[in-house]
């Protein structure tokens, strides 16, 4: 299926310069939806993962229905002050503006064979943020997923040595 037809380009959102990606179409129609989710089941099926984290808001809708469909945990990633309990926390740099990210203490075992999902790689600020989290919690990456890579803001180059999953690239 080609997926990125459920894709709209939103020309200077949220920001004059910014060409954004907006991926409500592809949920919005459960075929497509539904073969973005499978693939990245498939994908996870490989990596014989143990638990699936997701930052907010959007690695949420990608990483839950994978979750889901494996039977296995999913984590929240979360920005400061919406965890209730003892977080750990990081900076990071977004493609526009500045952000802390924050994972609860207990939510990874050491040793955990952890996929990091989103819906998009940008700059790769978030899911650098994220992977720095997981491992800090001694949980090992196995797989980055995303519907989307942004191949014009080498955000891959911040996960060199790390398997990355993009099912579309712009
Ligand atoms: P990065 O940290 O890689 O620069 O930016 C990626 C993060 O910002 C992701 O969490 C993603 O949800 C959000 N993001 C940045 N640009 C876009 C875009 O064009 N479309 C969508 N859907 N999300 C974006």
């Amino acid at each position: 299926m080609d997926l990125k037809q459920y894709v709209e380009i939103v020309k200077d959102y949220p920001k004059e310069g910014i060409s954004f990606k907006d991926i409500t179409p592809l949920m919005n129609d459960g075929k497509a939806f539904k073969a973005a989710v499978d693939e990245i089941v498939e994908y996870a099926k490989e990596k014989e993962i143990d638990i699936i984290v997701g930052p907010e808001a959007r690695g949420f809708i990608i990483g839950c229905p994978v979750s889901y469909s494996l039977g296995v945990g999913f984590v929240p990633v979360r920005k400061e002050g919406k965890l209730p309990r003892e977080v750990i926390k990081v900076d990071y740099g977004l493609e526009y503006g500045k952000n802390v990210l924050t994972i609860h203490k207990d939510a990874i075992k050491p040793g955990q064979r952890v996929l990091i999902t989103d819906d998009l790689l940008a700059t790769g600020g978030t899911i650098d943020a994220t992977i720095k989290l997981v491992e800090e919690l001694g949980g090992v990456v196995v797989g980055c997923a995303f519907l989307i890579e942004l191949s014009y803001l080498d955000g891959k180059d911040k996960l060199d040595g790390y398997d990355v999953l993009s099912l579309m690239s712009y």
